[in-house]
């Protein structure tokens, strides 16, 4: 959906993009993490960044399913302040030589290329991020740990450690040190993706509550005939239309060119904060059966909890916002 057709894809708009992700993410919000990430991280970063030997070696495979693509910026003592990250590219010669250890990488486990930040030394005494294209098999390049988490259990998520791992100059995608600006500006994209997939999640939940309160009785009546349940079905609902309005904005002003960063911010924190208060409420209209593994809200409840922590937490979206409107240099 990120690749064009001279690259064997079938580039789609940002908001068709978000579409897809919101209907993925009613059924199987794990998939569509992964579609997530292998399109609008992994295929866009090259796409956006790449030169073209990059983009003839890895656009193609990856628009038509053989590669699977990662991306990976975070590292076990550096989430939000990601740029304080401590992995080494050392450059010798024609390579860099990779040491440290990065976590949390979405399919880590069973993606074949990574996108990879690391911080090398472009003059004496000044660091920088570097990105680089790192294919899995290269020789010093181990995953050490699968992360047992609370949800999202089909989407694997894994440390990688690297060790003396030599990648060639060839590999690295950008002008030397430009490697913070190019994360940056890809999870603006990218986070327009987390907020459909919340969207869809909340939209799932907020059916399955709807169907639950039809068919549950009480007190002689069905639970959708008591008003409180009323009430929270129309604050679910009206949670979700703004958190769709704000998404498909957000994907309208990147497709149209214009500036996006603020707008893909606030949906992001606005629709993931909502998945989560619509997944409590869903999980409330289904009483003890929510809380049981029979239902598929239970699933969803847990599956909510990331969306609001991974691609920049909800404190991290508050940053960026209020920096759009309180300084100049954006
Ligand atoms: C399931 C999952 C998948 C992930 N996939 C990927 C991936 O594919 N690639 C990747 O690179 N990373 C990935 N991540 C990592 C994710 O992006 C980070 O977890 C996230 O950015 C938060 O970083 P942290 O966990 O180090 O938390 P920390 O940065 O330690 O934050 C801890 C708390 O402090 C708050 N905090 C930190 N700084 C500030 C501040 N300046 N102001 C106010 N509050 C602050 C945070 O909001 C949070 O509440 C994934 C994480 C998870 C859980």
């Amino acid at each position: 959906m990120t690749v064009p057709a001279e690259f064997e894809g079938t580039k789609t708009d940002t908001l068709s993009v978000a579409l897809t992700l919101e209907e993925i993410g009613r059924v199987s919000p794990a998939l569509a993490v992964i579609i997530s990430v292998h399109c609008s991280l992994f295929c866009y970063s090259i796409l956006k960044f790449g030169n073209s030997a990059q983009k003839k070696k890895y656009l193609p495979r990856a628009a038509r399913g053989k590669i699977l693509g990662a991306f990976s910026l975070s590292e076990p003592g550096a989430g939000s302040d990601a740029t304080n990250l401590k992995t080494k590219a050392v450059k010798q010669g024609d390579t860099y030589i990779l040491n440290g250890t990065k976590a949390w990488v979405t399919t880590g486990n069973d993606a074949d290329v990574f996108i990879l930040f690391a911080r090398s030394e472009v003059k004496p005494g000044v660091d920088r991020l570097n990105a680089f294209i790192i294919d899995k098999s290269l020789p010093g390049v181990r995953i050490s740990k699968i992360e047992d988490k609370m949800g999202l259990h089909s989407s694997v998520t894994s440390d990688i450690v690297l060790e003396d791992c030599r990648v060639p100059v060839e590999n690295r995608l950008g002008q030397e040190g430009k490697g913070a600006p190019i994360a940056f500006h890809c999870l603006d994209v990218s986070r327009i993706g987390v907020a459909a997939q919340s969207v869809g999640l909340a939209a799932q939940a907020l059916d399955e509550a709807v169907r639950y309160a039809q068919q549950r009785e009480a007190f002689g009546k069905t639970i959708a005939e008591f008003q409180a349940v009323q009430f929270m079905i129309a604050d679910m609902s009206t949670l979700v239309e703004a958190a769709r309005l704000l998404t498909y904005k957000a994907a309208n002003l990147c497709d149209k060119q214009e500036s996006f960063g603020k707008e893909s911010a606030m949906a992001k924190l606005f629709a993931s904060e909502a998945a989560n208060k619509i997944v409590y409420q869903a999980l409330q209209i289904h009483g003890g059966y929510g809380y049981s593994k029979e239902f598929f809200i239970e699933q969803l409840y847990r599956d909510a909890r990331v969306l609001s922590i991974y691609e920049g937490t909800s404190e991290i979206q508050r940053l960026v916002i209020s920096r759009y409107l309180l300084q100049d240099d954006r």
